[in-house]
């Protein structure tokens, strides 16, 4: 687990940094708010630990600025000020929880774990049909890897559950506008993806119904 912590005060910043350690949570401390700001967004985090006040950037505008990307990594900010105001903002800005200053590690190192016990927006990736087991984010088929064209047929097979799915509706959905006429990418890749479900070692096949489509059949 990693967890960025911006903070300004040295000497705290370096007590909590030592205590999380020791909890095994790897801790990467900014003291500066925009050094703060450029790792926060780099996406790494599993959680953000963000002292509201800071110098020039406060660690609201830094929250605001990771969400604004599109980020949604667990934040809890920190102010010596338990002023209701800032947790307010804190929280409208889309922080996870807001720890009052002083406060002790073990309170810390607890919200932590809650949070990350919490699943954020868990979308369920798995789709499945017959024997096959498709990750939508992992783009694996019963642990084989697919290339980016092949997920994209199977998933399109899955979704229809064993139904007939026309060429040119799949090469539309699949290959966009890129493939328009182009037949025959359709069948190199579907002799790749039927050696791939081969390898996987699953039943299910894809037919082949000559010119009408494809669609999944369970053995
Ligand atoms: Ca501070």
């Amino acid at each position: 687990m990693r967890v960025l912590y911006v903070e300004d005060e040295k000497f705290l910043a370096d007590a909590v940094k030592h205590n999380l350690e020791k909890q095994g949570i790897d801790v990467d401390h900014a003291a500066d708010s925009e050094e703060g700001l450029d790792m926060a967004v780099s996406g790494i985090y599993d959680c953000m630990i963000l002292d509201i006040m800071l110098p020039k950037l406060s660690g609201i505008e830094i929250l605001e600025r990771v969400r604004e990307k599109g980020i949604s990594t667990p934040v809890i900010m920190l102010s010596a000020l338990s002023e209701v105001e800032d947790k307010v903002r804190g929280l409208n800005s889309g922080a996870d929880d807001y720890l009052a200053k002083p406060f002790k590690t073990a309170e810390l190192v607890a919200r932590i774990n809650a949070l990350l016990r919490r699943p954020a927006a868990v979308k369920d990736s798995i789709i499945k049909f017959g024997d096959l087991v498709f990750d939508e984010d992992q783009k694996t088929l019963n642990g084989e890897t697919l290339t980016a064209k092949e997920a994209g047929i199977i998933s399109e097979l899955i979704k229809v559950n064993g139904k007939l799915i026309p060429k040119e509706f799949l090469l539309s959905k699949v290959w966009g506008g890129e493939a328009y006429g182009e037949d025959n990418y359709i069948e190199v890749y579907m002799s790749r993806l039927r050696k791939t479900m081969r390898k996987a070692g699953v039943k299910t096949q894809v037919k082949t119904s000559r010119g009408l489509g494809y669609k999944l059949v369970e053995a």
